[in-house]
């Protein structure tokens, strides 16, 4: 069956989020862009100067969150990200990451380490739809 013929797919077809928080955890997160430091100001409703001092770690021009005990800031053990609304676009499209559809090495990394990733589906599968989802929608996020 080729990608033209693939049935209309829904993100829930390959990937449910089981909020585990993998992919909050590290020495470092996604970078974020002027769009994304502007709704995440917005969203936490502070002034610009006020997030960057709290929130942010500005390295040159590149903007990322800061990490507190080897994970985002506003990560929750509790409540997984406090800041959901205001979140960096590149944490909205994890773990359906472009890269997947040109390698397969980066569909298997990605699917170790996020249990969200339906195990059901062979790469192929995996990889038609997910190519299907991109081109209906600019940017993917869940
Ligand atoms: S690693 Fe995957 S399942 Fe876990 S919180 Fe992140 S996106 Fe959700
Ligand atoms: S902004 Fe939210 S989703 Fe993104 S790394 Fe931080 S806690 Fe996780």
């Amino acid at each position: 069956m080729s990608a033209k013929d693939t049935p209309k797919a829904q993100i829930s077809d390959i990937f449910q989020c089981q909020r585990c928080g993998y992919c909050c955890q590290g020495e470092t997160t996604v970078s974020l862009d002027a769009r994304d430091q502007e709704r995440m100001v917005a969203a936490l409703g502070m002034s610009r100067e006020e997030v960057r001092d709290r929130y942010w770690r500005i390295t040159g021009t590149t903007v990322q969150m800061k990490t507190v005990d080897g994970h985002c800031i506003f990560y929750s053990e509790n409540k997984g990200c406090t800041v959901h609304e205001g979140r960096p676009w590149r944490c909205g499209q994890w773990p359906l990451h472009p890269s997947i559809l040109t390698d397969e090495a980066n569909f298997t990394a990605i699917r170790t380490s996020c249990p969200g990733i339906n195990k059901n589906l062979d790469y192929a599968t995996f990889r038609t739809i997910l190519a299907r989802l991109q081109q209906e929608q600019e940017r993917l996020n869940f």
